[in-house]
């Protein structure tokens, strides 16, 4: 993730910061060119326009929006299309947490040129259901359907997420995650099934295999069979092997970690030198801000060093490795398409 700048001074500004460290100018994200601006109550001009903060600021959202835009609310709040009622507050001190999280991501998503096309403006575009099911008693299941992505607010609750990680025997869960790998759904849906080019899903085919095979029948069998005593030969985590969906979602969500991680490493100039520690890393690795020119070979390169330093920071803290996961050879592969599709929806590539 890059690290943003002051408008004032150039100071240090992190994504979430609302006024700066340095110089207490308010500031703000402007969409459009994802730099900080400042964030003036009557509003700041620039590029023509008159930018405003969203409405939802003393929740903590950061984010400005066009006056002349036809709402108080920023496009990150506004993708949110059902939250919990006003009255139900520990369930909303909850949701300013998880929006964090929701515009960290769709911060991502602008970067990388992917499309964001709200689901008020067409059906089937982008929203997010954010509800929880410890105060609605309703069952709340995360997920995606019709481009509403759907998250439990409980989970941003430690002890009942770390509880359902641990059940499900997984090595990594967060709220993040979950945003990352829902939105994997949509793109695939939006990207590869519902594309221009239907060269695009065959490909997908061969690699994730049949995507129209029962989902009911696969969930069914991952619970009660669990997966194959091998699955770590072909798959990135044992949920990915329960169907070709997952499995796209699952690769997807790590696309999107590692190209996170290596964008905030480089935007700390952060460079691995060979020579002063020889043995450690093979060649120097100068970690890039974007990706989009290369090769999935040169982002996993990349990331391999990296990741092995980052895990190695994290034993030194006594925390359990950043990234407890391997890319072994045919995840490479699908980490490929994956690269592929996001880079031929943003039209930095052409098939
Ligand atoms: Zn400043
Ligand atoms: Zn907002
Ligand atoms: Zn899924």
């Amino acid at each position: 993730m890059r690290l943003f700048r002051c408008p004032t001074c150039d100071g240090i500004a992190l994504l979430e910061t609302l006024e700066c460290g340095s110089c207490s100018q308010p500031i703000g994200l402007h969409p459009p060119s994802l730099s900080m601006r400042p964030a003036e109550p009557t509003g700041s001009r620039f590029d023509g326009q008159t930018w405003v903060p969203c409405s939802n600021r003393s929740w903590g959202c950061n984010w400005l929006l066009d006056e002349d835009d036809d709402a108080s609310q920023c496009l990150a709040c506004r993708l949110t299309r059902k939250r919990p009622d006003a009255s139900d507050t520990i369930a909303l001190e909850k949701l300013a947490d998880v929006d964090m999280d929701k515009r960290r991501l769709l911060t991502q998503l602008l970067a990388l040129g992917l499309p964001v096309t709200p689901w008020y403006e067409k059906d089937g575009g982008l929203g997010f259901d954010l509800l929880s099911s410890r105060s609605s008693n309703k069952r709340v299941t995360i997920g995606h359907a019709n481009g509403i992505v759907t998250i439990d607010l409980a989970e941003s609750l430690d002890d009942h997420r770390e509880a359902l990680r641990v059940r499900l025997g997984e090595p990594y869960r967060t709220m993040l995650g979950h945003f990352r790998h829902e939105v994997g759904h949509y793109y695939q849906w939006i990207l590869v099934e519902a594309g221009e080019d239907p060269r695009l899903l065959d490909e997908c085919r061969t690699i994730f295999g049949d995507e129209t095979a029962s989902y009911t029948d696969a969930i069914d069998q991952h619970y009660r069979l669990g997966p194959s005593r091998d699955w770590s030969l072909s798959f990135i985590s044992e949920y990915a092997t329960m169907h070709p969906w997952e499995d796209f979602a699952e690769c997807f969500a790590h696309y999107l970690h590692i190209t996170s991680t290596l964008g905030t490493a480089a935007s700390a100039g952060l460079k691995l030198q060979a020579e002063k520690v020889p043995g450690v890393v093979r060649h120097d690795v100068e970690p890039r801000l974007t990706y989009d020119d290369a090769s999935i070979d040169d982002i996993l390169n990349d990331w391999h060093w990296l990741s092995l330093l980052f895990n190695r920071v994290n034993r030194s803290m006594g925390q359990d490795d950043l990234y407890p996961f391997d890319l072994v050879e045919p995840v490479v592969h699908k980490l490929a398409f994956v690269h592929k599709v996001v880079t031929l929806a943003s039209g930095r590539r052409t098939l």
